[in-house]
């Protein structure tokens, strides 16, 4: 589970993640928000009216939903189960609200919070972007500032000052939770090793 202040870099290292890391898959979030220039319908999100997300949420088709920056955003229970069952590490890039919602029920989750170095930085970074207008931005810093106060719901810290010592560290992160003894098979154990 990923959450960042938007301009973070988190795209960009789940990305890095998607590519070189076996066996891992993004989960696509649902979400009111437009599609930004160069995104793409059910690759980055799927796109939907806010009837279709508020039906989706009636019929409790959500493992968690949450209002980000104004828009409706949630992850679909259907999508988790299919990944799961397909044997896949699922990312989650989701917001403050919805990790503390999830890790009510997903409690082997691990949890991971990208920051960036400073509250300047972002903003240079949301700007540099030139995806989303002044008042747009100045309502993602504060955004950032309210998530950043829930660092403590988090497992890791990673701070992105240097993308590849950010990825370094997050791969460190997904590696060492696989070798979690809460992920071995006892079967296996019992088969090679023959101890039950
Ligand atoms: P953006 O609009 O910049 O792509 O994303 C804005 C924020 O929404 C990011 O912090 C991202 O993590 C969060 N977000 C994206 N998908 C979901 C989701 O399915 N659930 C929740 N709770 N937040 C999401």
């Amino acid at each position: 589970m990923i959450s960042a202040p938007s301009g973070a870099g988190k795209t960009t290292l789940c990305r890095r993640i998607l590519k070189k890391i076996p066996d891992i898959k993004l989960s696509v979030s649902y979400t009111t928000r437009q599609p930004r220039k160069g995104e793409t319908n059910h690759v980055d999100y799927t796109f939907v009216s806010k009837t279709q997300f508020m039906s989706m949420i009636n019929k409790g088709e959500f493992a968690e939903w949450a209002t980000v920056h104004g828009n409706l955003y949630g992850t679909s229970l259907k999508r988790l189960e299919k990944l799961n069952r397909e044997g896949y590490d699922i990312i989650l890039d989701i917001d403050t609200h919805g990790a503390i919602q999830l890790k009510k029920t997903c409690t082997n989750a691990v949890y991971i919070f990208i920051l960036p170095p400073s509250l300047k930085i972002l903003e240079e970074r949301l700007i540099n972007r030139k995806t989303d207008s002044q008042d747009v931005i100045a309502r993602r810093i504060e955004n950032a500032k309210a998530e950043i106060a829930h660092y403590n719901d988090y497992d890791y810290i990673v701070v992105n000052n240097s993308l590849h010592k950010a990825y370094r560290e997050l791969e460190s992160i997904i590696i060492s939770s696989r070798l979690r003894t809460s992920r071995v098979d006892p079967k296996w154990i019992e088969n090679i090793y023959n101890v039950k």
